[in-house]
């Protein structure tokens, strides 16, 4: 039974990094240092079952937002809380059966998996470290597993190296792995920004399916509006290091309320010459999260900005039933 309505909760976490500018500039500011400010303040809940899409341009925060979700890296402030335990209170060990839990699908297959491994050994190296108590009965474990990812026969594949199978089939191995542990919840960091767009849809189904069949929760980070409505329930939108808006797929995608997320809802590509988009798209590129800008973040943007917005942050209100917005004039969309 789940000790709590949530199987991950991220409350009020921040993540920033020390940054060395040399030995002259780290004297003159060291009162102020540098700091590279990649999450600052963020509180996520994700329920038992759920898809959760972390939404974000690169230098967003999500990823590091991801590590911090596996307690991969340590927050510099905020708590971790995994069906209803604070991961930092856990100890080495009890932390390590914790992970057994929670597994990641990285957006490159072929950096995250050994050359040298065949596919066997691949999906069955997490076996070794988290259940060795379930290796003897390894090679059925490892053959129902690449059968459940759609790789058939498996007997095909248990024992070819990675450079003998196609970009998608690797991706699918590395979904294997994760699997393999049954785990609760899952990282998936982009995950298909790497395959043919032919086979991005193909894994997305997969993902789906496989949701069912394990009862799993995914934390599905992405760029890509688009493909985040095809899997999520819920989407959290990141601006440097901060959420923006959270909400429903309809929230979201139909009333958005904060001017990014209409933004980049109007910047998704639509496959019609004739289409003349309505809306500008935002000015300049995201700013540096060393020195990012003051009040709402996204001001120097914003087509409706106005000088409150240079001074003062918005803090994320909620505007309808779980649909929170960080701006001080979202009620202009309502
Ligand atoms: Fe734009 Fe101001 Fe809202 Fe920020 S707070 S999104 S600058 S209107």
């Amino acid at each position: 039974m789940p000790h709590s309505e949530y199987l991950l909760e991220l409350k009020n976490i921040r993540k920033w990094f020390p940054i060395d500018q040399g030995i002259i500039q780290n004297y003159l500011r060291r009162k102020n240092p540098a700091t590279l400010r990649a999450v600052d303040d963020v509180s996520i809940c994700i329920r038992h079952g759920e898809v959760f899409g972390l939404v974000g341009e690169s230098g967003s925060g999500k990823t590091t937002i991801g590590r911090l979700a596996l307690r991969l890296i340590d927050p510099t402030r905020g708590t971790v809380v995994f069906d209803g335990e604070d991961l930092s209170e856990l100890s080495p060990n009890e932390l390590r059966q914790k992970r057994r839990k929670m597994q990641v699908i990285f957006q490159d297959p072929h950096a995250s998996l050994n050359p040298r491994m065949t596919i066997g050994d691949a999906i069955s190296h997490p076996l070794e470290i988290h259940q060795p108590e379930r290796l003897e009965n390894k090679k059925d474990i490892i053959l129902d597993v690449l059968e459940r990812v759609g790789l058939i026969p498996p007997e095909n594949y248990i024992d070819k190296y990675p450079h003998q199978i196609s970009g998608g089939q690797r991706q699918r191995i590395v979904i294997a792995r994760a699997l393999v542990t049954q785990p609760e919840l899952i990282l998936a960091d982009e995950p298909i920004a790497m395959a043919d767009v032919s086979v991005r849809v193909l894994l997305l189904e997969l993902m789906r399916k496989l949701k069912d069949e394990f009862n799993l929760t995914y934390l599905y980070i992405t760029h890509d509006l688009a493909t985040a409505k095809y899997i999520c329930d819920r989407i959290g939108i990141l601006y440097l290091g901060r959420l923006v808006e959270v909400g429903n797929l309809d929230q979201v995608y139909t009333n958005p309320l904060h001017p990014y997320t209409q933004a980049l809802l109007e910047a998704v590509p639509v496959p019609d010459p004739e289409f003349r988009r309505t809306k500008p798209l935002p000015r300049g590129e995201i700013p540096s999260p060393i020195n990012p800008p003051s009040g709402c973040h996204f001001h120097p943007r914003c087509p409706i900005a106005q000088e409150r917005c240079s001074k003062e942050e918005p803090r994320l209100r909620e505007l309808g039933t779980e649909h929170t917005v960080a701006c001080h004039f979202a009620e202009k969309f309502l």
